[in-house]
Protein backbone atom coordinates (compact mmCIF):
# COMPACT_ATOMS: atom_id res chain seq x y z
CA UNK A 1 0.00 0.00 0.00
CA UNK A 2 3.21 2.49 -0.61
CA UNK A 3 1.23 3.87 -3.90
CA UNK A 4 -2.15 5.42 -2.32
CA UNK A 5 0.20 7.12 0.06
CA UNK A 6 2.72 8.44 -1.88
CA UNK A 7 -0.65 9.62 -4.18
CA UNK A 8 -1.61 11.30 -1.17
CA UNK A 9 1.99 12.76 -0.40
CA UNK A 10 2.50 13.59 -4.13
CA UNK A 11 -1.15 15.70 -4.15
CA UNK A 12 -0.30 17.18 -1.35
CA UNK A 13 2.74 18.33 -2.21
CA UNK A 14 1.20 20.03 -5.52
CA UNK A 15 -1.22 21.66 -3.23
CA UNK A 16 1.57 23.26 -1.93
CA UNK A 17 4.00 24.03 -4.69
CA UNK A 18 0.96 25.70 -6.37
CA UNK A 19 -1.54 26.82 -4.13
CA UNK A 20 0.23 30.25 -3.50
CA UNK A 21 1.89 32.40 -6.16
CA UNK A 22 5.20 30.28 -7.54
CA UNK A 23 7.31 32.82 -9.71
CA UNK A 24 9.09 31.93 -12.80
CA UNK A 25 12.59 31.58 -11.11
CA UNK A 26 11.64 28.63 -9.19
CA UNK A 27 10.74 26.67 -12.28
CA UNK A 28 12.05 23.35 -12.25
CA UNK A 29 15.29 22.93 -14.50
CA UNK A 30 16.64 19.87 -14.50
CA UNK A 31 12.87 17.89 -14.80
CA UNK A 32 12.04 18.09 -18.72
CA UNK A 33 14.40 16.55 -21.01
CA UNK A 34 13.91 16.92 -25.45
CA UNK A 35 11.06 15.32 -26.42
CA UNK A 36 12.81 14.19 -29.99
CA UNK A 37 16.14 12.73 -30.65
CA UNK A 38 17.13 15.35 -33.17
CA UNK A 39 18.65 18.54 -32.97
CA UNK A 40 16.01 21.54 -31.96
CA UNK A 41 15.58 23.58 -34.72
CA UNK A 42 12.35 25.90 -34.32
CA UNK A 43 9.90 26.77 -36.92
CA UNK A 44 7.93 28.30 -34.34
CA UNK A 45 8.54 29.76 -30.63
CA UNK A 46 6.60 30.46 -27.57
CA UNK A 47 4.27 33.22 -27.84
CA UNK A 48 4.59 33.54 -31.09
CA UNK A 49 2.16 36.23 -33.03
CA UNK A 50 -0.67 33.98 -34.77
CA UNK A 51 -3.81 33.91 -36.21
CA UNK A 52 -6.20 34.58 -33.49
CA UNK A 53 -3.88 33.36 -30.87
CA UNK A 54 -0.87 33.26 -29.21
CA UNK A 55 1.90 30.17 -30.12
CA UNK A 56 1.58 28.23 -26.87
CA UNK A 57 4.67 25.69 -27.21
CA UNK A 58 7.64 25.20 -29.33
CA UNK A 59 7.15 24.14 -32.90
CA UNK A 60 10.17 21.91 -33.33
CA UNK A 61 11.19 21.04 -36.84
CA UNK A 62 11.52 16.94 -38.36
CA UNK A 63 13.40 17.00 -41.28
CA UNK A 64 10.65 18.02 -43.73
CA UNK A 65 9.62 14.56 -42.88
CA UNK A 66 6.60 12.58 -40.62
CA UNK A 67 8.04 9.62 -38.42
CA UNK A 68 10.27 11.28 -36.21
CA UNK A 69 10.54 9.58 -32.78
CA UNK A 70 8.55 11.52 -30.01
CA UNK A 71 10.07 10.78 -26.40
CA UNK A 72 7.86 11.53 -23.01
CA UNK A 73 9.92 14.83 -22.10
CA UNK A 74 9.50 13.63 -17.85
CA UNK A 75 7.89 10.73 -16.24
CA UNK A 76 4.33 10.94 -16.10
CA UNK A 77 1.24 9.48 -17.42
CA UNK A 78 -1.21 10.47 -20.49
CA UNK A 79 -3.93 12.01 -19.06
CA UNK A 80 -5.71 12.82 -22.60
CA UNK A 81 -5.91 11.93 -26.29
CA UNK A 82 -7.54 13.96 -28.44
CA UNK A 83 -7.86 13.38 -32.22
CA UNK A 84 -9.23 16.25 -34.09
CA UNK A 85 -9.81 17.11 -37.86
CA UNK A 86 -8.15 20.30 -37.35
CA UNK A 87 -6.57 21.74 -34.91
CA UNK A 88 -4.34 19.88 -33.02
CA UNK A 89 -4.57 17.03 -35.27
CA UNK A 90 -3.32 13.77 -33.15
CA UNK A 91 -2.25 15.22 -30.01
CA UNK A 92 -1.21 13.88 -26.46
CA UNK A 93 -0.86 15.22 -23.39
CA UNK A 94 1.47 13.71 -20.14
CA UNK A 95 0.72 14.77 -16.77
CA UNK A 96 3.34 14.63 -14.54
CA UNK A 97 4.12 14.06 -10.78
CA UNK A 98 5.36 17.72 -10.32
CA UNK A 99 1.95 18.98 -11.72
CA UNK A 100 3.07 20.08 -14.97
CA UNK A 101 1.71 18.43 -18.18
CA UNK A 102 3.51 18.07 -21.52
CA UNK A 103 1.42 18.09 -25.03
CA UNK A 104 2.86 16.88 -28.28
CA UNK A 105 0.76 17.50 -31.19
CA UNK A 106 0.46 16.97 -35.32
CA UNK A 107 1.08 13.33 -34.32
CA UNK A 108 1.46 10.79 -36.67
CA UNK A 109 0.67 7.81 -34.72
CA UNK A 110 1.25 6.67 -31.41
CA UNK A 111 3.39 4.51 -30.05
CA UNK A 112 1.93 0.80 -30.26
CA UNK A 113 0.91 0.68 -26.56
CA UNK A 114 -0.99 3.71 -26.71
CA UNK A 115 -2.43 3.41 -30.45
CA UNK A 116 -4.14 0.28 -29.49
CA UNK A 117 -5.30 2.06 -26.26
CA UNK A 118 -6.83 4.68 -28.39
CA UNK A 119 -8.34 2.64 -31.45
CA UNK A 120 -10.39 0.43 -28.95
CA UNK A 121 -11.84 3.57 -28.08
CA UNK A 122 -12.02 4.88 -31.56
CA UNK A 123 -13.57 1.56 -32.72
CA UNK A 124 -15.69 1.55 -29.49
CA UNK A 125 -17.39 4.81 -30.47
CA UNK A 126 -17.43 4.18 -34.11
CA UNK A 127 -15.64 7.66 -34.82
CA UNK A 128 -12.24 8.87 -36.33
CA UNK A 129 -12.73 12.31 -33.73
CA UNK A 130 -12.24 11.23 -29.97
CA UNK A 131 -11.13 12.69 -26.69
CA UNK A 132 -10.01 10.64 -23.36
CA UNK A 133 -9.00 11.01 -20.53
CA UNK A 134 -7.06 7.83 -19.01
CA UNK A 135 -6.69 7.51 -15.86
CA UNK A 136 -3.56 6.98 -14.07
CA UNK A 137 -1.69 3.70 -13.97
CA UNK A 138 -3.44 3.18 -17.60
CA UNK A 139 -0.92 4.50 -19.50
CA UNK A 140 2.01 5.30 -17.54
CA UNK A 141 5.66 6.43 -19.05
CA UNK A 142 8.93 6.87 -18.15
CA UNK A 143 10.66 10.08 -19.39
CA UNK A 144 12.64 9.39 -22.85
CA UNK A 145 10.47 6.32 -23.44
CA UNK A 146 8.75 6.56 -27.02
CA UNK A 147 5.40 7.85 -27.07
CA UNK A 148 4.34 8.84 -30.53
CA UNK A 149 5.69 9.40 -34.13
CA UNK A 150 5.67 13.31 -35.50
CA UNK A 151 3.28 14.43 -38.09
CA UNK A 152 1.58 16.52 -39.78
CA UNK A 153 -1.99 15.72 -38.84
CA UNK A 154 -4.53 18.83 -38.40
CA UNK A 155 -4.06 22.58 -38.70
CA UNK A 156 -0.36 21.98 -39.58
CA UNK A 157 1.64 23.96 -42.60
CA UNK A 158 4.16 20.66 -42.97
CA UNK A 159 5.75 18.13 -40.74
CA UNK A 160 6.86 19.46 -37.48
CA UNK A 161 6.48 18.47 -33.60
CA UNK A 162 4.42 21.24 -31.47
CA UNK A 163 5.73 20.24 -27.69
CA UNK A 164 4.16 22.28 -24.98
CA UNK A 165 4.62 22.83 -21.08
CA UNK A 166 1.33 23.62 -19.06
CA UNK A 167 1.07 24.26 -15.29
CA UNK A 168 -0.91 22.90 -12.73
CA UNK A 169 -3.50 25.82 -14.01
CA UNK A 170 -3.17 24.64 -17.38
CA UNK A 171 -1.25 27.55 -18.30
CA UNK A 172 1.22 27.39 -21.00
CA UNK A 173 4.99 28.25 -20.16
CA UNK A 174 7.92 28.76 -21.98
CA UNK A 175 9.60 25.48 -22.40
CA UNK A 176 13.14 27.32 -22.91
CA UNK A 177 12.37 28.69 -19.43
CA UNK A 178 12.62 24.80 -18.12
CA UNK A 179 15.67 23.91 -19.41
CA UNK A 180 14.82 23.29 -23.47
CA UNK A 181 17.69 24.01 -24.79
CA UNK A 182 17.69 25.85 -27.95
CA UNK A 183 20.74 27.01 -30.04
CA UNK A 184 20.07 30.64 -30.82
CA UNK A 185 23.45 32.83 -31.80
CA UNK A 186 20.91 35.30 -34.16
CA UNK A 187 19.82 38.77 -33.31
CA UNK A 188 16.41 39.71 -33.70
CA UNK A 189 14.80 41.35 -36.76
CA UNK A 190 13.22 44.18 -37.01
CA UNK A 191 10.87 45.06 -40.20
CA UNK A 192 8.56 48.09 -39.62
CA UNK A 193 7.98 50.60 -36.80
CA UNK A 194 5.00 52.56 -36.82
CA UNK A 195 3.48 55.32 -34.90
CA UNK A 196 -0.26 55.77 -33.78
CA UNK A 197 -2.04 58.83 -32.83
CA UNK A 198 -4.56 58.29 -29.36
CA UNK A 199 -6.33 60.67 -29.03
CA UNK A 200 -8.83 62.95 -31.38
CA UNK A 201 -6.02 65.69 -30.99
CA UNK A 202 -3.27 63.73 -31.46
CA UNK A 203 -1.27 63.94 -34.47
CA UNK A 204 1.98 62.42 -35.92
CA UNK A 205 3.75 64.39 -38.61
CA UNK A 206 0.86 67.00 -38.52
CA UNK A 207 -1.84 64.05 -39.26
CA UNK A 208 -4.45 62.43 -37.61
CA UNK A 209 -3.35 58.88 -38.88
CA UNK A 210 -0.84 56.34 -37.66
CA UNK A 211 2.46 56.34 -39.38
CA UNK A 212 4.84 53.88 -40.54
CA UNK A 213 8.33 55.14 -40.12
CA UNK A 214 11.36 55.02 -41.76
CA UNK A 215 14.18 52.88 -40.20
CA UNK A 216 17.68 53.25 -40.70
CA UNK A 217 19.56 50.18 -40.34
CA UNK A 218 23.03 51.72 -38.43
CA UNK A 219 25.97 48.44 -36.58
CA UNK A 220 25.68 46.28 -34.50
CA UNK A 221 22.07 45.64 -34.36
CA UNK A 222 20.91 49.00 -34.08
CA UNK A 223 18.42 50.73 -35.76
CA UNK A 224 17.29 55.06 -35.74
CA UNK A 225 14.12 55.98 -36.91
CA UNK A 226 14.24 59.03 -39.16
CA UNK A 227 13.01 62.42 -37.02
CA UNK A 228 9.35 62.65 -36.29
CA UNK A 229 6.82 64.97 -35.05
CA UNK A 230 3.95 64.38 -32.47
CA UNK A 231 1.51 66.06 -30.58
CA UNK A 232 -0.63 64.69 -27.76
CA UNK A 233 -0.56 61.00 -26.38
CA UNK A 234 0.86 58.70 -29.14
CA UNK A 235 1.64 54.88 -29.11
CA UNK A 236 4.84 52.79 -31.01
CA UNK A 237 4.42 49.72 -32.46
CA UNK A 238 6.79 47.47 -34.16
CA UNK A 239 7.12 44.53 -36.37
CA UNK A 240 9.84 42.13 -35.39
CA UNK A 241 10.74 38.14 -35.26
CA UNK A 242 13.51 36.39 -34.31
CA UNK A 243 15.69 33.25 -36.18
CA UNK A 244 17.11 30.57 -33.83
CA UNK A 245 20.19 28.18 -35.18
CA UNK A 246 19.70 25.63 -37.94
CA UNK A 247 16.68 27.41 -39.57
CA UNK A 248 15.69 30.59 -41.51
CA UNK A 249 12.12 30.56 -40.17
CA UNK A 250 11.27 33.58 -38.37
CA UNK A 251 9.52 32.81 -35.48
CA UNK A 252 8.55 35.24 -32.48
CA UNK A 253 10.90 37.22 -30.42
CA UNK A 254 11.26 36.76 -26.33
CA UNK A 255 11.52 40.12 -24.69
CA UNK A 256 10.45 43.65 -25.59
CA UNK A 257 11.57 46.70 -23.14
CA UNK A 258 10.85 50.93 -24.00
CA UNK A 259 12.64 54.22 -22.36
CA UNK A 260 10.81 57.03 -22.62
CA UNK A 261 13.67 59.73 -21.56
CA UNK A 262 15.47 57.60 -20.24
CA UNK A 263 13.01 55.82 -18.19
CA UNK A 264 11.21 52.13 -18.39
CA UNK A 265 8.04 52.95 -19.51
CA UNK A 266 6.40 49.64 -20.85
CA UNK A 267 7.74 45.95 -21.34
CA UNK A 268 6.61 42.62 -22.44
CA UNK A 269 7.90 39.32 -21.69
CA UNK A 270 6.64 35.51 -23.41
CA UNK A 271 6.89 33.65 -20.78
CA UNK A 272 3.61 32.61 -19.70
CA UNK A 273 -0.34 33.17 -20.75
CA UNK A 274 -3.61 31.88 -19.87
CA UNK A 275 -5.40 30.52 -23.23
CA UNK A 276 -8.55 32.86 -22.45
CA UNK A 277 -6.14 35.89 -22.57
CA UNK A 278 -4.90 34.50 -26.29
CA UNK A 279 -7.57 35.64 -28.21
CA UNK A 280 -6.40 39.39 -26.66
CA UNK A 281 -3.39 39.22 -29.31
CA UNK A 282 -6.08 40.80 -31.92
CA UNK A 283 -6.37 44.08 -29.65
CA UNK A 284 -2.65 43.96 -29.04
CA UNK A 285 -1.46 43.98 -32.80
CA UNK A 286 -2.55 46.18 -35.73
CA UNK A 287 -5.23 44.67 -36.48
CA UNK A 288 -5.94 46.56 -39.64
CA UNK A 289 -2.22 46.30 -40.82
CA UNK A 290 -2.27 42.95 -40.39
CA UNK A 291 -4.84 42.16 -42.12
CA UNK A 292 -4.50 44.42 -45.22
CA UNK A 293 -0.65 43.52 -45.39
CA UNK A 294 0.07 40.36 -43.73
CA UNK A 295 2.48 41.65 -41.00
CA UNK A 296 2.22 41.83 -37.91
CA UNK A 297 2.99 44.87 -35.79
CA UNK A 298 2.78 44.34 -31.71
CA UNK A 299 1.67 47.51 -29.92
CA UNK A 300 3.78 48.80 -27.18
CA UNK A 301 1.23 50.26 -24.73
CA UNK A 302 -1.15 47.99 -23.57
CA UNK A 303 -4.89 48.51 -25.20
CA UNK A 304 -7.76 49.73 -22.88
CA UNK A 305 -8.91 46.59 -21.29
CA UNK A 306 -6.18 44.38 -22.26
CA UNK A 307 -5.90 41.36 -19.91
CA UNK A 308 -2.90 40.20 -20.99
CA UNK A 309 -0.33 38.61 -18.74
CA UNK A 310 3.26 39.35 -20.98
CA UNK A 311 2.76 42.60 -19.76
CA UNK A 312 5.24 43.89 -17.11
CA UNK A 313 5.99 47.29 -15.09
CA UNK A 314 5.19 50.22 -17.12
CA UNK A 315 4.56 53.84 -17.11
CA UNK A 316 1.08 55.17 -17.52
CA UNK A 317 0.68 51.74 -19.73
CA UNK A 318 3.53 52.61 -22.47
CA UNK A 319 1.32 55.60 -23.90
CA UNK A 320 3.85 58.73 -24.49
CA UNK A 321 2.38 62.01 -23.50
CA UNK A 322 3.80 64.89 -25.86
CA UNK A 323 2.05 68.07 -23.99
CA UNK A 324 5.13 70.43 -24.66
CA UNK A 325 5.52 71.94 -27.58
CA UNK A 326 9.00 72.86 -29.08
CA UNK A 327 10.95 70.00 -26.69
CA UNK A 328 12.15 66.86 -27.99
CA UNK A 329 12.15 63.58 -26.36
CA UNK A 330 13.83 60.42 -26.91
CA UNK A 331 12.21 57.00 -27.12
CA UNK A 332 14.03 53.39 -27.49
CA UNK A 333 12.85 50.05 -28.46
CA UNK A 334 15.27 46.79 -26.93
CA UNK A 335 13.87 43.32 -28.10
CA UNK A 336 16.05 41.01 -26.98
CA UNK A 337 15.44 36.62 -27.99
CA UNK A 338 15.71 34.21 -25.17
CA UNK A 339 19.68 33.90 -25.38
CA UNK A 340 20.06 37.56 -24.99
CA UNK A 341 20.97 38.46 -28.18
CA UNK A 342 19.24 41.89 -28.97
CA UNK A 343 18.58 45.12 -31.52
CA UNK A 344 17.76 48.62 -29.94
CA UNK A 345 15.61 51.25 -32.12
CA UNK A 346 16.38 54.31 -31.24
CA UNK A 347 14.30 57.43 -32.15
CA UNK A 348 13.77 61.75 -31.44
CA UNK A 349 10.67 62.73 -31.31
CA UNK A 350 9.88 66.51 -31.83
CA UNK A 351 6.76 67.72 -29.50
CA UNK A 352 4.59 69.69 -32.42
CA UNK A 353 1.84 72.15 -31.16
CA UNK A 354 -1.53 70.80 -30.87
CA UNK A 355 -3.97 70.85 -33.62
CA UNK A 356 -6.13 73.90 -34.12
CA UNK A 357 -9.63 71.50 -34.44
CA UNK A 358 -11.07 68.00 -33.83
CA UNK A 359 -9.07 65.97 -36.32
CA UNK A 360 -11.41 62.90 -36.26
CA UNK A 361 -13.02 61.79 -39.49
CA UNK A 362 -16.63 62.19 -39.72
CA UNK A 363 -18.79 59.92 -42.40
CA UNK A 364 -22.33 60.18 -42.53
CA UNK A 365 -22.54 56.81 -43.99
CA UNK A 366 -20.98 54.93 -41.35
CA UNK A 367 -22.76 53.77 -38.27
CA UNK A 368 -21.12 54.48 -34.82
CA UNK A 369 -21.06 51.16 -32.28
CA UNK A 370 -20.75 51.84 -29.13
CA UNK A 371 -18.67 48.55 -27.26
CA UNK A 372 -20.31 48.54 -24.11
CA UNK A 373 -23.81 48.73 -25.19
CA UNK A 374 -25.48 46.04 -27.42
CA UNK A 375 -25.89 46.93 -30.88
CA UNK A 376 -29.46 45.21 -32.72
CA UNK A 377 -30.47 45.99 -35.76
CA UNK A 378 -33.07 44.84 -38.77
CA UNK A 379 -31.89 45.65 -42.42
CA UNK A 380 -34.18 43.81 -44.39
CA UNK A 381 -34.24 40.21 -44.19
CA UNK A 382 -31.34 40.27 -41.79
CA UNK A 383 -31.60 41.03 -38.17
CA UNK A 384 -27.83 42.10 -37.00
CA UNK A 385 -26.35 41.69 -32.93
CA UNK A 386 -23.25 43.01 -31.85
CA UNK A 387 -23.29 41.66 -28.53
CA UNK A 388 -21.23 44.28 -25.50
CA UNK A 389 -18.22 43.68 -25.44
CA UNK A 390 -17.96 42.36 -28.76
CA UNK A 391 -15.73 45.23 -30.00
CA UNK A 392 -12.60 45.91 -28.26
CA UNK A 393 -13.38 49.75 -28.48
CA UNK A 394 -16.75 51.91 -29.79
CA UNK A 395 -15.67 52.38 -33.87
CA UNK A 396 -17.62 53.64 -36.82
CA UNK A 397 -18.60 50.65 -38.83
CA UNK A 398 -19.64 50.39 -42.46
CA UNK A 399 -22.95 48.44 -42.23
CA UNK A 400 -25.56 47.97 -45.16
CA UNK A 401 -27.88 45.46 -46.74
CA UNK A 402 -28.72 45.08 -50.21
CA UNK A 403 -31.36 41.84 -51.20
CA UNK A 404 -29.76 38.78 -49.63
CA UNK A 405 -26.58 40.23 -48.87
CA UNK A 406 -25.54 42.01 -45.86
CA UNK A 407 -22.12 44.15 -45.13
CA UNK A 408 -21.06 44.12 -41.45
CA UNK A 409 -17.58 46.31 -42.68
CA UNK A 410 -14.44 44.68 -43.53
CA UNK A 411 -12.28 42.22 -41.83
CA UNK A 412 -9.82 45.42 -39.93
CA UNK A 413 -11.84 45.72 -36.92
CA UNK A 414 -11.45 42.31 -34.83
CA UNK A 415 -13.90 41.34 -33.12
CA UNK A 416 -13.59 39.05 -29.59
CA UNK A 417 -17.19 37.51 -29.23
CA UNK A 418 -19.34 36.21 -31.52
CA UNK A 419 -21.80 38.77 -34.01
CA UNK A 420 -25.10 37.30 -34.73
CA UNK A 421 -26.30 37.36 -37.95
CA UNK A 422 -29.85 35.81 -38.75
CA UNK A 423 -31.88 35.84 -41.62
CA UNK A 424 -35.68 35.80 -42.27
CA UNK A 425 -36.00 32.32 -44.51
CA UNK A 426 -39.76 32.36 -45.24
CA UNK A 427 -40.29 33.66 -49.14
CA UNK A 428 -38.10 30.53 -50.07
CA UNK A 429 -40.78 28.28 -47.86
CA UNK A 430 -41.74 26.72 -51.16
CA UNK A 431 -38.18 26.12 -51.83
CA UNK A 432 -35.43 23.27 -50.17
CA UNK A 433 -34.67 25.46 -47.46
CA UNK A 434 -32.49 22.86 -45.77
CA UNK A 435 -30.03 23.51 -48.47
CA UNK A 436 -29.24 26.97 -47.89
CA UNK A 437 -27.02 28.67 -45.50
CA UNK A 438 -25.33 32.10 -44.50
CA UNK A 439 -21.67 32.30 -46.45
CA UNK A 440 -18.89 34.55 -45.88
CA UNK A 441 -18.26 36.76 -49.32
CA UNK A 442 -14.17 37.31 -50.15
CA UNK A 443 -13.46 40.09 -51.77
CA UNK A 444 -12.69 37.73 -54.77
CA UNK A 445 -16.84 36.53 -54.48
CA UNK A 446 -15.99 33.65 -53.10
CA UNK A 447 -18.75 32.47 -50.64
CA UNK A 448 -17.43 30.10 -47.50
CA UNK A 449 -19.55 28.62 -45.05
CA UNK A 450 -20.59 30.04 -42.30
CA UNK A 451 -21.81 27.32 -39.16
CA UNK A 452 -25.72 28.20 -39.87
CA UNK A 453 -28.27 26.94 -37.92
CA UNK A 454 -32.01 27.01 -38.43
CA UNK A 455 -35.14 27.76 -36.11
CA UNK A 456 -38.36 27.86 -37.79
CA UNK A 457 -37.90 30.05 -40.53
CA UNK A 458 -34.53 31.67 -39.25
CA UNK A 459 -31.31 30.94 -40.48
CA UNK A 460 -28.79 32.41 -37.54
CA UNK A 461 -24.59 32.18 -37.72
CA UNK A 462 -22.51 33.70 -35.36
CA UNK A 463 -19.32 34.84 -36.20
CA UNK A 464 -16.40 36.85 -35.06
CA UNK A 465 -14.95 37.69 -38.33
CA UNK A 466 -16.52 41.38 -40.08
CA UNK A 467 -16.99 41.41 -43.19
CA UNK A 468 -19.87 40.85 -45.81
CA UNK A 469 -22.44 37.80 -45.52
CA UNK A 470 -24.95 36.21 -48.16
CA UNK A 471 -27.21 33.64 -48.19
CA UNK A 472 -26.12 31.08 -50.36
CA UNK A 473 -27.80 28.01 -51.44
CA UNK A 474 -25.90 24.28 -51.54
CA UNK A 475 -27.53 21.12 -53.97
CA UNK A 476 -24.85 19.98 -55.03
CA UNK A 477 -24.13 16.62 -52.94
CA UNK A 478 -20.40 15.63 -51.95
CA UNK A 479 -18.03 13.28 -54.12
CA UNK A 480 -16.34 9.91 -53.20
CA UNK A 481 -13.42 8.48 -55.47
CA UNK A 482 -11.47 5.49 -54.91
CA UNK A 483 -7.50 6.14 -54.48
CA UNK A 484 -5.94 2.81 -54.47
CA UNK A 485 -8.20 0.05 -55.43
CA UNK A 486 -10.86 -0.41 -58.16
CA UNK A 487 -14.55 -1.70 -57.95
CA UNK A 488 -14.14 -5.72 -57.90
CA UNK A 489 -10.32 -5.63 -57.74
CA UNK A 490 -7.99 -8.03 -55.47
CA UNK A 491 -5.95 -5.46 -53.29
CA UNK A 492 -4.33 -8.66 -51.02
CA UNK A 493 -0.99 -6.69 -51.09
CA UNK A 494 -2.59 -2.91 -49.99
CA UNK A 495 -1.59 -2.30 -46.99
CA UNK A 496 -4.62 0.71 -46.73
CA UNK A 497 -7.86 1.22 -48.29
CA UNK A 498 -7.90 5.34 -49.59
CA UNK A 499 -10.55 6.76 -50.63
CA UNK A 500 -10.74 10.60 -51.86
CA UNK A 501 -14.04 13.03 -50.35
CA UNK A 502 -14.70 16.39 -51.55
CA UNK A 503 -17.45 18.81 -51.30
CA UNK A 504 -17.56 21.99 -53.69
CA UNK A 505 -19.46 24.35 -51.91
CA UNK A 506 -20.26 24.11 -47.81
CA UNK A 507 -17.41 20.99 -47.22
CA UNK A 508 -17.51 17.56 -45.33
CA UNK A 509 -19.67 17.49 -42.28
CA UNK A 510 -19.46 13.93 -41.45
CA UNK A 511 -18.55 10.24 -42.93
CA UNK A 512 -19.20 6.58 -41.86
CA UNK A 513 -18.01 3.85 -43.43
CA UNK A 514 -18.43 -0.07 -43.20
CA UNK A 515 -16.96 -3.04 -44.71
CA UNK A 516 -19.82 -5.67 -44.66
CA UNK A 517 -21.98 -4.28 -42.48
CA UNK A 518 -18.78 -3.40 -39.98
CA UNK A 519 -17.95 -0.08 -38.88
CA UNK A 520 -14.37 0.57 -40.41
CA UNK A 521 -12.47 3.40 -38.83
CA UNK A 522 -11.07 5.69 -41.42
CA UNK A 523 -8.93 8.56 -40.66
CA UNK A 524 -9.75 11.66 -42.61
CA UNK A 525 -6.92 14.33 -43.56
CA UNK A 526 -8.86 17.73 -44.89
CA UNK A 527 -5.36 19.28 -46.31
CA UNK A 528 -5.45 16.03 -48.57
CA UNK A 529 -9.02 15.21 -48.90
CA UNK A 530 -7.98 11.56 -47.81
CA UNK A 531 -9.77 8.96 -45.98
CA UNK A 532 -7.90 6.15 -45.09
CA UNK A 533 -8.09 2.77 -43.42
CA UNK A 534 -5.36 0.66 -42.24
CA UNK A 535 -5.68 -2.84 -42.81
CA UNK A 536 -3.65 -3.71 -39.45
CA UNK A 537 -6.64 -2.75 -37.92
CA UNK A 538 -7.56 -6.36 -39.03
CA UNK A 539 -11.19 -5.70 -38.93
CA UNK A 540 -11.63 -6.68 -42.52
CA UNK A 541 -10.72 -10.70 -42.60
CA UNK A 542 -13.16 -11.88 -45.04
CA UNK A 543 -12.23 -12.48 -48.96
CA UNK A 544 -15.34 -10.62 -50.76
CA UNK A 545 -15.29 -6.93 -48.63
CA UNK A 546 -18.61 -4.89 -49.39
CA UNK A 547 -17.29 -1.07 -48.67
CA UNK A 548 -19.98 1.42 -48.15
CA UNK A 549 -19.45 5.01 -47.13
CA UNK A 550 -21.64 7.61 -46.59
CA UNK A 551 -20.82 11.36 -46.78
CA UNK A 552 -22.67 13.84 -46.01
CA UNK A 553 -22.23 18.06 -46.03
CA UNK A 554 -22.56 20.85 -44.37
CA UNK A 555 -25.94 21.80 -45.53
CA UNK A 556 -26.86 17.59 -45.47
CA UNK A 557 -26.78 16.41 -48.59
CA UNK A 558 -25.15 13.30 -48.62
CA UNK A 559 -23.70 10.65 -51.08
CA UNK A 560 -23.36 6.79 -50.80
CA UNK A 561 -20.37 4.96 -52.35
CA UNK A 562 -20.10 0.98 -52.83
CA UNK A 563 -17.87 -1.03 -54.19
CA UNK A 564 -16.59 -4.67 -53.67
CA UNK A 565 -13.23 -5.71 -53.40
CA UNK A 566 -11.32 -9.04 -52.58
CA UNK A 567 -8.44 -9.82 -49.99
CA UNK A 568 -7.05 -13.48 -49.25
CA UNK A 569 -8.29 -13.64 -45.89
CA UNK A 570 -5.80 -13.98 -43.13
CA UNK A 571 -6.98 -15.39 -39.33
CA UNK A 572 -7.39 -12.96 -36.84
CA UNK A 573 -4.86 -13.42 -34.47
ZN1 LIG B 1 2.72 24.79 -32.86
Amino acid sequence: MIRPFFCFLAFFLCLFRFGESQTLNELPQDYFVTPLDLDLILSGTFGELRSNHFHSGLDIKTNQRTGAKVLATASGYVSRVKIERYGYGKALYITHPNGYTSVYAHLEKFSPRIEHYVKKKQYLNESYSIQLFPKDLELRVDQGELIAYSGNSGGSGGPHLHFEIRDAASRPINPMLMGIDIPDTKRPLVKEVKAYPLKETSTINGKHEAQLLRLIPLKGGKFKVAPFSAYGEIGIGVNTSDQQNGATNQNGTYHIVTHWNGTQNFEMTFDQYAFDESRYINQMIDYEHFKTTKSRIARLYIPEGSPLSLYQDHVNKGVLQLFDPGTTHAYRIAIEDYKKNAVEINMSIKNDSGPSALLSPTNGQLTYVNHNITYNEQKGPFSLTIPKGALYESVLLDISQNADTLKVHSDIVPLHRNMVINYDISPKENDNIKQYYIGRVTEWGAVYHVNTKRRGNTLSAATRTLGTYAISKDDVPPTITPVNFKHKQWITNNTTLTIKIDDAETGVDAYRATVNGKFILMEYDYKTGELTHDFEDGVVTDTENELKVILTDNVGNSTTFEATFYRKSKPTI
